[in-house]
């Protein structure tokens, strides 16, 4: 252990990249769904705490043998699961290169490449989306994150606004925030409301319209302090909230209007697809993925706030030994303190795709998901979303025969969908997000969801009935 060796470690990291090359070369055949479960593969794993180490190239004989065989495929061009986008080789590459210098990226100090990448990276995704370019901006983990980065600056400004620091002095003495959301908002949203005291029940939720829009027109008065939580891109149907209207509806100096777009916000990257979003720009603060459809690897979620003092006020810290205050220093506006250099992929992924190859990206997989839609609705299958996005809801007859389906598909292996309710209906989700799908891999799937729904429904839909 005492020892270096810089051979050991040439010969270990070539065989990573043998092995990982062999994992990436069987992508495009591979069955999607892995061939062994959680609690198998953690008994083959794990036995007894070992007494002594294990030479590295077994151990990593071990983790891809063993643990290749529970990997899902969702680096692959038919994992339409959730919105799960792929890893563009520009990233995956840049991943590695920055998992070896193992740099902390929380200051300028400790890591000068970590900081300015950073903020490249971020003043790309500014430039892309069409956001303000003085934003507070914060590399976090994920979507989740983000929304909870954002809420915090939020929960700051509006607090502020009626001269509480609630950063220093907590909620229990501060003027009552109402917190509005949409009857549709993500899971994960409630859940960083929770987190920063405020309540995943303790909102004023507004119906939505069969599309899962938050209804400008049923907007409540609102007194502030208030924060009202919208989203660009519903995780069923890709349907955006007017939050445009909504803006112009409740703007007060005690009124935040936050905006989660895990997904949906690259669209504005697109002029296409840009009416969709037109709006989206007024608000606050912003949440993305970078993992989702900018197909960078995971884990890179970004927080965006327009104020960039209450977002350096709601996550900044002081000590002796840490840089001076400089506004600059990415630990002064993120939820973490030590961080690993997440800015390097998204920069990366950037780099390679251009502002024209993020539209290109967003838009073919709209024209791909329009192109599952029209297959599957052909031979009888019912689409239940307006397909605006890159989502698609299908449902094969009643709720049963439906989640038949979904359990068939995943079975069979070709492509992997999962399920949802949609307006009190069962749904397979189809989410096209994959630098890798081509049009070819969304034809191969259409045909394995037919087939496996022609089984369940006794032959009535046969694929070759299927016009093409
Ligand atoms: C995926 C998603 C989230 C959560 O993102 P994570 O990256 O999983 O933390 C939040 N909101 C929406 C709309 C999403 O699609």
């Amino acid at each position: 252990m005492s020892e270096r060796d810089g051979n050991d470690m040439r010969e270990l990291l070539g065989e990573t990249a043998e092995r990982a090359t062999r994992f990436i070369e069987s992508l495009p055949d591979r069955r999607v769904a892995p061939e062994r479960g959680a609690s198998e593969l953690a008994s083959a794993l794990g036995g007894a705490l070992p007494r002594h180490g294990m030479p590295a190239s077994e151990i990593l004989a071990r983790l891809d043998e063993i643990g290749g065989q529970g990997v899902t495929a969702s680096a692959g061009p038919r994992y339409f699961g959730f919105v799960t986008g792929g890893a563009l080789p520009a990233s995956v590459a840049a991943s590695w290169l920055a998992t070896v210098w193992d740099q902390n990226a929380f200051s300028e100090v400790s890591s000068p490449i970590g900081a300015a990448i950073e903020r490249v990276a971020m003043r790309w995704v500014l430039e892309a989306l069409d956001l303000p370019a003085g934003s507070g901006t914060a590399f976090v983990t994920g979507a989740t994150m983000a929304n909870f980065t954002a809420l915090a600056a939020a929960r700051r400004a509006v607090l502020l606004a009626h001269g509480h620091d609630v950063d220093r002095h907590g909620l229990r003495d501060a003027p009552e925030i109402t917190v509005v959301v949409g009857e549709q908002a993500h899971a994960t949203l409630f859940k960083a409301l929770g987190m920063l005291g405020l309540g995943r029940d303790r909102v004023v939720r507004v119906p939505a319209d069969d599309q899962g829009r938050m209804r400008a027109d049923a907007l409540p008065a609102l007194a502030g302090p208030a924060i009202v939580c919208t989203q660009a891109g519903n995780v069923n149907t890709g349907a955006f909230d007017p939050v445009g209207a909504i803006c112009d509806a409740v703007r007060a100096d005690d009124v935040r209007v936050h905006v989660d777009g895990a997904f949906g916000l690259w669209a504005r990257a697109s002029s296409r697809l840009g009416a969709l979003a037109a709006g989206v720009e007024r608000a606050d603060s912003w949440a993305t993925d970078a993992h989702k459809w900018l197909n960078v690897p995971y884990d890179s979620g970004l927080a965006i706030v327009r104020d960039a003092v209450a977002l350096h006020g709601a996550m900044s810290i002081r000590a002796d030994y840490l840089p001076n205050r400089s506004r600059r220093d990415p630990f002064e506006f993120t939820p973490e303190t030590s961080r690993r250099i997440r800015g390097a992929e998204v920069w990366a992924a950037i780099a390679s795709l251009g502002r024209n190859g993020i539209a290109e990206l967003v838009e073919h997989h709209c024209r791909q998901a329009r192109r599952f839609a029209a297959g599957l609705r052909e031979s009888g299958a019912e689409v239940l979303n307006d397909v605006v996005l890159n989502q698609v809801l299908v449902a094969f007859g009643d709720d049963a025969v439906t989640a038949e389906v979904i359990r068939g598909v995943q079975r069979d292996g070709t492509c992997w969908c999962g399920g949802t309710s949609w307006n009190g209906r069962a749904a397979m989700r189809i989410s096209v997000s994959s630098w890798a799908t081509i049009d070819e891999d969304v034809e191969r799937s259409i045909d394995a969801i037919l087939r496996v729904a022609a089984d369940v429904t006794g032959g009535s839909e046969s694929p070759s009935d299927t016009a093409k």
